[in-house]
């Protein structure tokens, strides 16, 4: 694999490709611990994320969007489809490969409370990656001191623990963490959920200025289509386990094709969008564990028809977008 740094806008192909991704965890009952179901987390997931992009993954919670991330990050084994950075496939990696990849790859999780070791001071932390792939040129805090800077922190908090910072100070010490191996891909996490709204919009602000400035792609993970409309420039609707309606974001935002992403829009107030014609959302999620035949949303769908619960939708390109509901 080549060790392309900084995600070169002139090559043709996706920075990152996923086809037909499935992710299932076997439930294992009975005396001899025999697979008795799978949870299918992810099912059959197929995206793109090009060089400076960023992707907004947006669903409820228990839509299978962590278990994305995860899988593309290499942390849950794939069941079945193919992960390809740069046109390489993950699956074929040797350990050295896979190491320079975990370089290219990186992520921020939700609470950086637990993502942070709370008995490391913030220098260690944002250099851990710097030291263990010997990229250390002049001095640790030379490194530290400039990764502080681009995420906005002073110098003075380099010796002190994470405990000591407020939420949306700790998830700048992970976005440090997260770009000090320059990466090409971020994975962002729910990184702004447990954040104040506030905070929310100068975090999600830094992400647009440091990939502005390094080029870097992002995959946007969250519930909340409201933060996803002011990040992604293509946002992918997750539905138990499966991609129901994936384009532009400004196109979905504006008119979504639908029920279940005009449902989520509904449910926030997202910028320029009217609060008619709200559609809301019954009922839970079903459980992956055995998810409704036929269009998997068909139970707590308002626009629901008899073939609904007989015949999967078949994701469909219309109006330059992609939609799997029988509607289009
Ligand atoms: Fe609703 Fe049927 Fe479309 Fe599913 S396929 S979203 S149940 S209209």
């Amino acid at each position: 694999m080549k060790n392309v740094k900084n995600c070169d806008e002139t090559k043709s192909g996706p920075l990152l490709r996923v086809v037909d991704l499935t992710t299932w965890f076997p439930v294992k009952r009975g005396f001899f611990s025999k697979t008795a179901a799978y949870v299918r987390a992810v099912d059959g997931v197929s995206l793109e994320i090009h060089c400076g992009e960023t992707l907004g993954l947006v669903g409820e919670s228990g839509c299978g969007k962590t278990t994305l991330g995860r899988t593309i990050l290499g942390l849950e084994k794939t069941t079945k489809g193919d992960i390809l950075l740069d046109g390489y496939s993950m699956s074929q990696l040797t350990p050295k490969e896979m190491n320079l990849l975990r370089q290219r790859v990186q992520v921020i999780f939700q609470d950086p409370m637990s993502s942070l070791n709370p008995r490391m001071t913030v220098i260690d932390i944002i250099t851990e990656g710097l030291v263990q792939f010997k990229k250390i040129e002049v001095s640790k805090v030379a490194h530290a001191n400039r990764l502080l800077a681009e995420v906005g922190l002073s110098e003075d908090a380099l010796y002190r623990f994470p405990h000591e910072f407020s939420g949306g100070q700790r998830q700048r010490i992970a976005i440090a963490r997260a770009i000090s191996l320059r990466p090409e891909l971020v994975i962002c996490d729910e990184a702004v959920s447990a954040l104040d709204v506030s905070i929310q919009a100068q975090v999600v602000n830094l992400l647009k200025s440091l990939q502005e400035r390094y080029h870097l792609s992002l995959l946007f993970i969250s519930h909340d289509l409201s933060v996803v409309s002011n990040i992604a420039d293509r946002t992918a609707v997750m539905y138990l386990g499966r991609i129901v309606e994936a384009g532009n974001t400004a196109d979905i935002v504006r008119a979504p094709l639908h029920p279940y992403t005009k449902a989520l829009i509904a449910a926030v107030p997202v910028p320029g969008v009217s609060r008619r014609d709200r559609v809301l959302l019954k009922g839970e999620i079903p459980s992956s564990l055995s998810p409704p035949p036929g269009c998997p949303f068909h139970p707590r769908c308002p626009e629901v028809m008899p073939v609904c619960s007989q015949q999967e939708p078949v994701a469909k390109r219309v109006d330059g977008r992609e939609v799997a509901c029988h509607l289009h």
